[in-house]
């Protein structure tokens, strides 16, 4: 999907440290990048994205950006928009690999796109359950979980697919057909997030108040508004280890020992998996819950 269009950014300060604990450099972060852009771009292209940029290394300051200026070049593109509070903003998409790069070379390490693309914003066509395991809830947990809710959701005739956030949790992600308003579509899943703890109460939560999520599993259902991002599969994640935000099989997931199980190069060997077959072809109905 990477369209040679245009030119290639230089990198600069390639010895810098970006992972002390590891020692992966800048240039290796770029080199990332430009290996697995089209897998990044599968997920990530013609969507509007936010970053976070690591200018002196993970152990620096970061900064969560959504608005990105001209200084990041002509490759990353910028289209205003109306915010939600109605105020204009400019924010940024990217379709090919001078656009990654572009944004390597500025010291972005996490991208964070939106559930809609460019040219349909106001129609999301994914929405993503965020399973977020409170300190206390081991891994075995969360995985139990992440099935229990791949079934709920295909109950409702709703295929999801798994990614390890490189974090502490997973993602179910849910192509859906372009057709509702974010509105619709995050109606339905703080609905679906509240009747799977109304199912099982004691280990999850769907609220976002941090007394009742003691040693329960928060369903973060809030992923889904205009405006929300959740982390791309296939970019780093500015935590020690650089660990990657990955999609697995479901066969693969039943088998994985940790969500922050893929580092750089793990995720470099898998570039030509097959992993989330035909994804973005799905035209999946939301279904109407009571
Ligand atoms: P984990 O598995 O550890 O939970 P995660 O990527 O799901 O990893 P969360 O904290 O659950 O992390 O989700 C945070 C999400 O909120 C991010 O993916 C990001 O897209 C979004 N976000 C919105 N604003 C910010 C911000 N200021 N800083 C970081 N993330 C933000
Ligand atoms: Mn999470
Ligand atoms: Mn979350």
């Amino acid at each position: 999907m990477a369209r040679k269009g245009a030119s290639l950014p230089t990198l600069s300060s390639p010895d810098r440290v970006v992972f002390p604990d590891v020692g992966i450099t800048k240039r290796d972060v770029f080199a990332y990048y430009e290996a697995v852009a089209d897998r990044l771009l599968e997920d990530t292209g013609e969507r509007l994205v936010s970053v976070v940029r690591c200018p002196d290394g993970i152990e620096g300051e970061r900064f969560f950006q959504k608005h990105l200026g001209a200084s990041f070049g002509a490759a990353v593109h910028r289209v205003e928009i109306a915010e939600n509070d109605g105020k204009r903003a400019e924010y940024a998409w990217i379709d090919d690999l001078a656009g990654v790069l572009s944004l390597a070379q500025m010291n972005v390490i996490e991208f964070h796109p939106w559930g809609s693309r460019v040219a349909s914003l106001e129609k999301p066509d994914r929405v993503i359950f965020d399973l977020d395991p409170d300190p206390g809830v081991t891994w075995p947990k969360v995985k139990t979980a992440a099935k229990e809710m791949r079934d709920a959701l295909a109950e409702r005739g709703l295929q999801s697919f798994a990614r390890m956030t490189g974090g502490k949790g997973v993602h179910l992600v849910v192509p859906i057909a372009k057709r509702y308003s974010w509105d619709q579509a995050r109606t339905f899943c703080d609905r679906f997030a509240h009747d799977f703890e109304a199912r099982f109460p004691t280990r999850y939560v769907a609220t976002a108040s941090k007394a009742k999520r003691e040693g329960r599993i928060f369903i973060d259902w809030l992923r889904n508004g205009r405006g929300a991002t959740a982390v791309a599969s296939w970019s780093l994640r500015a935590r020690p280890g650089a660990p990657v935000a990955m999609p697995v099989t479901w066969d693969e997931f039943t088998t994985l020992r940790a969500p922050d199980r893929f580092k750089l190069r793990d995720a470099l060997k898998r570039i030509d998996a097959r992993i989330w077959d035909d994804a973005s072809a799905k035209t999946q109905r939301l279904p109407k819950l009571e």
